[in-house]
């Protein structure tokens, strides 16, 4: 518990929202501000910021009640497909640091369209993929 996390005031109750499950792991409510009705966010109950310090445990749980999640807002909203999602870092568009997955409903007549693609240059992709192993 954080006591200056808004998610963590969430799974307090401290603050009202939607909440569609909960369990001893994680609970899943709806976003205030969704791309579409139904954009769902499935949080672990233990404070940590994102993907960089979740634990190796919570993050399994978390992702078994992901599918079931991506399963229910799909079938109760008529969904023709879902988008999973996790910003980690103020760069990839995270707000709230508390360690939280989207999951979003999508329609074909939604008008979305996903990121463009960038090109390699001349030899830069093995180069690329040598940094990333050496990290591994
Ligand atoms: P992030 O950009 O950090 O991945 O996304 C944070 C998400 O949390 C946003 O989509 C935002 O709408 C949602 N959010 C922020 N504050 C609240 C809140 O108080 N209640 C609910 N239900 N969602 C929130
Ligand atoms: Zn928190």
């Amino acid at each position: 518990m954080d006591k200056n996390c808004i998610f963590c005031k969430i799974i307090n109750k401290e603050i009202p929202c939607d909440f569609l499950y909960e369990d001893e792991y994680a609970v899943a409510f709806l976003d205030i501000k969704p791309n579409n009705p139904g954009h769902t966010l499935v949080v672990p109950k233990n404070h940590c910021q994102n993907i960089f310090d979740i634990d190796d445990n919570i993050l399994r749980e978390l992702s078994v009640r992901v599918k079931k999640l991506a399963h229910a807002v799909k079938m109760g909203t008529g969904a023709d497909g879902i988008n999973i999602v996790m910003n980690n870092e103020p760069a990839a568009g995270q707000l709230v640091f508390h360690a939280h997955i989207h999951v979003i409903p999508r329609f074909l007549s939604d008008g979305y369209k996903h990121w463009p693609g960038k090109p390699y240059a001349e030899g830069e992709m093995p180069a690329v993929a040598k940094k990333i192993k050496a990290s591994l």
